[in-house]
């Protein structure tokens, strides 16, 4: 068993399969920084991680007590192959649940595939309803795309469909309540989310960043939220429905409410490595010990190391600059 420092079992790891991405969003992977291009380095082929690595590392996890993974990046869906990751992933013993984080632009292509495959349940990232704004979000036109994959999922019976909403004022906060219709039109779960100080947080997307207890009162001032008592292990979402509607709404509050006290995660980044909190930048090379043949015992004390220091809580309010000093680079480490 994975048990850290404060005494949090580890049960869940996020695998980041690519650092790229085919929408460039304002404040995760920028077309531009400034006046400048952002030019991104991708990183080298052969310096991601390979599926064969990926489920080795996955079978150690699933040995000391993972049980669920959730494959991210980047945009997962660029890479060849996924929904046969997803199926490979699930024949892991141990592993009773895989999920996917996507931006749905290429999902009307694998939804199929990917459910044949096994996967049962599938967050989407949508920060917008209205397709112009969508695309200045994203820097890419493609709304209509993500909207027909939103469908499909719904109609193959994916079951939750979350949909993932960072909150930014002045840019999405006129559509709350339509975001909350959503979830009385359809089956979705949608989720709020405090916006993180990432790597390229500039200064304005920090002041831009609204709370979710801003956003709750605003949904409150239009419908009764009735609260959803948590599951255990059901992830950091504070949950309500509005009366008789198919989906929910969810706040994930890192800023306001931070969950780090039940933290249960471990992340892979695209690079292969350890990481042990989005906000902290402590990593551990495991794709180097992997590639000069290291054995499965020396891998699992590699995973005790990066669990050990797992910290206690994030530490924004502490020196992690929201002008840019903040967390990792989100799309190298997966969202
Ligand atoms: N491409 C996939 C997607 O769009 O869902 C997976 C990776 S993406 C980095 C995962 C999530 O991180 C997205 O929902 C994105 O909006 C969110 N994200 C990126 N930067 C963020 C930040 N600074 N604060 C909060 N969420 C952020």
């Amino acid at each position: 068993m994975l048990t850290d420092s404060f005494q949090r079992t580890i049960k869940y790891l996020r695998v980041s399969i690519t650092d790229r991405c085919n929408l460039r969003c304002s404040y995760c992977r920028p077309e531009k920084c400034g006046n400048t291009s952002s030019n991104f380095e991708h990183i080298q082929h052969n310096e991601i991680m390979t599926y064969e690595e990926l489920l080795r590392l996955a079978s150690i996890f699933a040995r000391l007590g993972v049980e669920k993974i959730r494959v991210t990046g980047g945009e997962p869906l660029v890479r060849k192959n996924v929904p046969e990751f997803v199926g490979d992933l699930l024949s892991i013993k141990g592993i009773s649940d895989v999920s996917l984080t996507t931006n749905g632009v290429l999902l009307q292509d694998y939804a199929e595939a990917l459910k044949a495959k096994g996967l049962k349940r599938i967050n989407i990232s949508l920060d917008s309803l209205v397709p112009d704004k969508f695309s200045k979000i994203t820097g890419r036109n493609e709304f209509s795309r993500v909207w027909k994959g939103i469908q499909k999922v719904i109609e193959l019976g994916l079951d939750p469909v979350k949909i993932n909403v960072v909150a930014m004022r002045g840019i999405n906060d006129d559509e709350f309540f339509d975001f909350a219709t959503l979830t009385l039109e359809l089956p979705v779960h949608v989720r709020f989310i405090e916006f993180m100080p990432m790597a390229f947080t500039t200064g304005d997307s920090a002041r831009n960043r609204i709370l979710s207890s801003e956003i709750i009162e605003k949904i409150e001032s239009q419908w009764v939220l009735e609260p959803i008592p948590k599951a255990p292990s059901s992830g950091p979402a504070e949950c309500f429905k509005i009366k008789n509607a198919p989906g929910t709404i969810g706040f994930i509050s890192p800023i306001s409410r931070h969950f780090c006290g039940e933290c249960n995660r471990m992340r892979i980044t695209a690079a292969g490595s350890l990481k042990p909190c989005l906000l902290s930048h402590d990593e551990i090379d495991i794709k180097a010990a992997l590639r000069s043949g290291a054995d499965d015992d020396y891998l699992e004390n590699l995973i005790y190391s990066a669990v050990a220091i797992k910290w206690k809580r994030h530490e924004i309010e502490n020196g992690m600059s929201p002008d840019g000093g903040g967390g990792g680079i989100m799309f190298r480490i997966g969202g």
